[in-house]
């Protein structure tokens, strides 16, 4: 019997910054490499979305404009979304999508957007923009490469993803960059995030599949270009900020 997984991408028609989408397909390829099924839930509105079907959630970056109306809908399913990350789920939220978790968002131009309220944390944006190239070191992940472009300072006393070696994270003052809470992580990273970090999009892979009870297929091993493309980027970073 076929091992299936869905993936509910919130908002894709609004939160999708420098391919963010290609995160999903970097979930959907790594998740068939390993002989799973994938099926993907686009979620435009989430009034009628039932996520007890859900097995990993995602959702993008965006403008503050476009972020401002996907904060209203996503309300609709603040409780379900908050029982599930409470429960484990496997989850990637980019910037936006991470800034959706805290109490609040202040926008560059000063509106206080309530947000989700699942973690205990606020992001107050600044018109002076943190953008660039991003490395962080993590324990669990070892070198994570991305690249950043927020307003955003979010400040939080959670584990986060990683220590930043180069560029600003989650508010260019504590060294700490994105948030790592159960199985949920949240960051600023674009690029986008899976495809330069297979580590990553393999760990959220096999929560998921411990949470439905399947046994977690071997990884796939063959990782030279993502390893050698994240080289490059480390080499001229490092190497630039000399
Ligand atoms: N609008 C948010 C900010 O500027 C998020 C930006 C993004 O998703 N890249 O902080």
């Amino acid at each position: 019997m076929s091992k299936t997984i869905k993936i509910f991408h919130f908002f894709p028609d609004k939160l999708n910054l420098y391919g963010d989408i290609g995160n999903v397909t970097a979930l959907k390829k790594r998740a068939e490499w390993r002989g799973l099924n994938v099926e993907v839930v686009n979620v435009t509105a989430s009034e009628k979305v039932d996520l007890s079907e859900a097995d990993i959630l995602f959702i993008g970056g965006g403008s503050d404009r476009e972020q401002k109306i996907a904060t209203l809908d996503i309300f609709n399913v603040q409780e379900e979304f908050r029982a599930l990350i409470e429960d484990g789920i496997p989850a990637l939220m980019i910037c936006g999508g991470y800034q959706f978790l805290g109490h609040s968002y202040v926008t560059a131009d000063g509106t206080e957007l309530e947000t989700l309220n699942i973690l205990d944390f606020r992001t107050e944006s600044k018109v002076d923009r943190l953008t660039g190239n991003i490395i962080l070191e993590s324990e669990q992940f070892g070198k994570i490469v991305g690249f950043e472009n927020h307003g955003g300072r979010t400040y939080h006393n959670y584990e986060p993803l990683g220590t930043v070696v180069s560029g600003y994270g989650n508010n260019a003052e504590d060294g700490g960059e994105g948030i790592h809470y159960k199985n949920m992580i949240g960051t600023y990273l674009h690029g986008p995030l899976l495809p330069k970090n297979p580590k990553i999009t393999d760990y959220l892979i096999d929560k998921a599949c411990e949470r439905k009870g399947y046994s977690v297929p071997p990884v796939y091993e063959n990782n030279e270009i993502e390893e050698r493309a994240a080289e490059v980027m480390i080499d001229r970073l490092l190497s630039k900020n000399k």
